[in-house]
């Protein structure tokens, strides 16, 4: 049997060496440049590669092709292949063939990082041989192939959905779907709803599917393609007949089904009404995964937080720091405005996808004191907050924008860096923006105290 895996980096040789592993013939496939690092994991296993370009008569003569989920449809090779008839796979679906480990996987247009590395934290700290794989970085593969768990916690994107057929999740998690990566599908909501979906593919009675029972999509889908799977809908709001609800005045956050639980609102590590739908959705995941309540209730209060996800970055001369540099989206900054308890310093701006920011001037009228623009080009920032008569700073470095924000600041207010918008325009991407963010508050806090 050959095996061809398009795209080498951390899925994609993941996969082949695996395949390898499985007795496969194996040959890889990269149209850019693969990194240092994945070109010795090939060599050292002696598994065949090209790089710059997919060589047609290696590649077709494949009886199964691994795809990176960085690689669309429209890709010339890919429409060759799939014109043959030869059956395309994600990493993940070819891995799930070499384990009968536990698949707890997540999915949504948002919160799929946070809440998968709150599963993890939770499982880990019941001392469940647990790995973390997915989207998240670590190729499930890989790990099947040299260091196999009894259990695992997949971050899926709707891209790896897509070449699923036979995998199943023991326990689903669908935490929300809103527009995303329509460019993808064809520019119909429909197809990208269904993509998600795919994350319920195969579940029986004896498995477990949770999800948002207030999304303006999943409950309509359920409805419409109904499926035995024990179904468990959570929301923030207060819903006792729900599996998963908040009741705020009580302060109590209860779960009814898998498994009954309830913890002290306040208790919760992460902050915010959407922290709060993905605790509900790690609890519920966790006790699925038979964690006991004790542990769910210690993991969900010292989970320490994702980096560059309303992270705390310190405090200086009284003012707050908070990173939300994965916020790249004008939704996440209306979910990092709500979370805040003090008077905000805004800062937004980057490379706009089309954002319509009139979804957030009423948290930013009610909750911020100044707004900083950063980005190369700030004048559809102007236009669109300058009339809410804010003071307004416009800045292009991560320097002068800090300056102009302490500033504006007064003591006991946060300084929120949640820019709605991608960072290409002025640092290499979101990691680089909130590194720098943190730098400057790490020099500043030091310089401070001198
Ligand atoms: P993903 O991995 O899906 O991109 P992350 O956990 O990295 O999600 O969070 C990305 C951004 O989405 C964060 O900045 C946060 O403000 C926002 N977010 C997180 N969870 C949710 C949720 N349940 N609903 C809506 N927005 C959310």
């Amino acid at each position: 049997m050959r095996l061809v895996v398009l795209g080498a980096a951390e899925s994609g040789v993941g996969a082949a060496i695996l395949a390898q592993k499985q007795g496969y013939e194996v040959f890889v496939s990269d149209m850019g440049q693969i990194k240092p690092r994945y070109k010795e994991m090939l060599d050292a296993h002696h598994i065949a590669w090209e790089e710059g370009q997919h060589t047609e008569n290696l590649i077709l003569q494949a009886d199964e092709v691994v795809k990176s989920p960085g690689i669309p449809e429209t890709a010339p090779m890919v429409k060759a292949l799939m014109a043959q008839a030869t059956p395309i796979l994600s990493e993940i679906e070819f891995a799930g063939r070499y384990t009968d480990a536990r698949m707890i996987c997540i999915t949504g247009s948002n919160g799929k990082t946070t809440t998968t590395s709150l599963i993890y934290h939770i499982l880990a700290k019941a001392g469940l041989d647990v790995g973390l794989a997915g989207n998240i970085g670590h190729s499930l593969a890989l790990q099947v192939a040299e260091s196999p768990h009894a259990h695992y916690v997949i971050e899926l994107s709707s891209f790896q959905l897509d070449n699923m057929y036979r995998f199943k999740a023991d326990v689903a998690v669908l935490l929300n779907i809103t527009p995303d990566h329509l460019d993808r599908y064809d520019f119909c909501m429909q197809n990208y709803v269904e993509s998600k979906m795919r994350i319920l593919r195969n579940q029986t009675a004896s498995d477990t599917f949770i999800y948002w029972s207030e999304d303006a999509y999943i409950p309509k889908e359920l409805e419409r393609s109904p499926s035995a799977v024990q179904k468990c809908g959570f929301t923030d709001a207060l819903m006792p007949g729900s599996a998963g609800y908040a009741d705020t005045e009580n302060n109590r956050l209860v779960i009814n089904a898998p498994v009954p639980f309830e913890m002290p609102l306040n208790e919760l590590s992460l902050p915010g009404r959407h922290n709060l739908r993905n605790s509900l959705a790690a609890a519920m995941a966790a006790l699925a995964a038979g964690v006991s309540a004790e542990v769910v209730r210690e993991g969900l209060s010292d989970f320490p937080g994702v980096e560059h996800r309303l992270e705390k970055a310190g405090m200086v001369n009284g003012i707050h720091f908070v990173n939300d540099s994965k916020a790249t989206n004008v939704d996440a900054c209306y979910c990092a405005l709500e979370s805040m308890q003090t008077p905000v310093v805004l800062i937004v701006g980057g490379k706009d996808k089309g954002n319509d920011y009139s979804q957030i001037f009423p948290l930013v009228e009610q909750k911020c004191r100044a707004i900083v623009y950063l980005g190369a080009d700030n004048a559809k920032l102007h236009a669109n907050f300058d009339h809410l008569g804010k003071p307004v700073a416009d800045t292009h470095s991560m320097a002068e924008c800090l300056q102009q924000a302490v500033a504006l600041a007064q003591q006991g207010d946060t300084v929120l860096l949640s820019p709605c918008c991608a960072s290409f325009d002025l640092f290499k991407n979101m990691e680089d923006r909130g590194e720098q963010f943190k730098t400057w508050v790490r020099n500043w806090s030091s310089s401070s105290q001198q």
